[in-house]
């Protein structure tokens, strides 16, 4: 997962690029980059990528002129490609026969390696091992023919097969698309006389910008002197495949995604684990919600089953998130630098904790260990998601059957139980995630369910 930005005409385009991409930096944090035009050519230096998070961009590496008309941004959450590699941050400047193009993308292209080889046999030389490379050369190799860099743009991506929200720029416009499934979310927002683009709406929000709408899945839009034009490409998909887990774990809960806040999904999928679970039988409990994914699936639980959450677990906000950080290792130690545990609270009690997901397993283990060495006398295990048995080929960092708990148990949930050294454990059902979706006001027939049901599209 990855979060992009794009800016056009408003009074200071680079720092509300770097402001946009600081309210989306919980979608990755491997890398920041930036690139910026004055509406005839692309600032020397762009794009200006580099390793760590939005506040470690210092200054941009050079002067910057009176008038910049356009910028876009980006922050890496590696899944395709080696990671903490600058040649893969993004935006990255795709030379054509049209002029250069930036490329900035959230998503994840499957078979990005065949059709990068079959690049490399018709001449194309790339500078990363990123899928964005290989999308923004395909079309460099269509505009070859193509009668304009709008046709090829459209043209490839009519043809794509990939999970992408792009947000691109050509000297003069700002672009944006969604793939024809709609996986990963992408909304338009206005400032000023001028547009934003953004992964997340809570950065409109920052930005005092106004929400316009979701680019659509299968369209392109195109901002410059003239407005906002709209472009479908590719076959209009009459069933489409967001990404759950956007609701689940990975959006803010104060960004509307797919059209929706995130918040009240949360709440909801919350009360429906409580309604599935009913009364646990423990003297002396406490509920905590794992923080902050959780605290709204967790408020919902609560006011499902009339109980008080205890704010007993406290969660650093200066460390990453444990999730996207690389290796087993790293993460232990992310977990044990990110939460503290009031001890006082939790000794003597019964700890239920509340999270939305359970992936790896690493994580959650070692906060029970917490729980336990800071006094718990028992520890209940409520995940607000079903079980994860298979691996996302859409963006999201678990890629492979051995990084899944579920999977690697065989879905055994005491065996999984054991795993993470809890008494207890309870996940949602599948059917109740589907009718939660519903409840909000979806179809979930237009959502992508592939980690926990294996009915891969793409
Ligand atoms: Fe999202 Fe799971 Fe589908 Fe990946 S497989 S796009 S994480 S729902």
């Amino acid at each position: 997962m990855c979060g992009v930005v794009g800016v056009y005409n408003v009074s200071s385009v680079l720092n509300t690029n770097l402001d946009g991409l600081h309210m989306v930096q919980h979608r990755g944090q491997d890398a920041v980059g930036v690139a910026l035009s004055d509406g005839k050519s692309f600032l020397p230096n762009s794009p200006s990528r580099i390793l760590g998070l939005v506040g470690d961009y210092k200054a941009w590496p050079g002067l910057l002129p009176e008038k910049i008309l356009l910028g876009t941004g980006h922050v890496r959450y590696a899944t395709s490609g080696v990671h903490a590699s600058i040649e893969n941050a993004q935006p990255m400047i795709i030379s054509t026969r049209w002029g250069p193009f930036t490329i900035a993308h959230n998503g994840d292209t499957p078979e990005f390696e065949e059709q990068r080889a079959r690049l490399e046999k018709e001449g194309a030389k790339f500078l990363s091992t990123a899928d964005t490379e290989v999308l923004g050369e395909s079309i460099a190799k269509q505009a070859e023919t193509a009668l304009t860099l709008q046709d090829a743009m459209l043209e490839v991506l009519a043809d794509f097969k990939g999970a992408f929200a792009l947000v691109m720029s050509t000297a003069s416009s700002l672009i944006g698309c969604r793939d024809p499934f709609g996986y990963r979310p992408l909304s338009i927002g206005k400032l000023e006389d001028g547009w934003i683009l953004v992964s997340e709406t809570c950065a409109l929000d920052h930005l005092r910008a106004e929400y316009v709408r979701d680019v659509d899945p299968g369209e392109m839009v195109w901002i410059d002197e003239h407005g906002l034009q709209s472009f479908k490409f590719g076959e209009q998909k009459s069933r489409l495949q967001q990404c759950i887990f956007e609701p689940i774990y990975f959006s803010r809960p104060d960004s509307k995604v797919f059209g929706r806040y995130v918040d009240g999904m949360r709440k909801d999928l919350g009360e429906k684990l409580a309604q599935e679970v009913g009364e646990l039988d423990h003297e002396n409990m406490i509920f905590i919600a794992v923080p902050d994914s959780a605290m709204f699936a967790a408020d919902g639980y609560a006011k499902a089953m009339d109980i008080q959450l205890e704010h007993a677990l406290i969660r650093h906000h200066y460390s990453v998130r444990t999730f996207i950080q690389d290796g087993e290792s790293a993460r232990d130690q992310g977990v044990r630098l990110k939460f503290n545990p009031i001890s006082h609270r939790i000794k003597g009690k019964w700890v239920v904790l509340i999270d939305d997901s359970l992936v790896r397993g690493t994580t959650m283990r070692r906060l029970v260990r917490m729980m336990r060495e800071n006094g718990a006398v028992g520890v209940t295990l409520l995940i607000a998601s079903p079980p994860i048995f298979h691996p996302c080929r859409y963006g999201v960092d678990m890629k492979t059957y051995d990084q899944l708990l579920a999977a690697l148990k065989k879905g055994k949930v005491d065996e999984i139980c054991n795993f993470v050294e809890a008494d207890e454990l309870y996940y949602l059902s599948y059917d109740g995630l589907r009718e939660v979706v519903e409840r909000e006001g979806f179809l979930a027939q237009n959502f992508c369910f592939a980690c926990f049901d294996g009915n891969y599209v793409l």
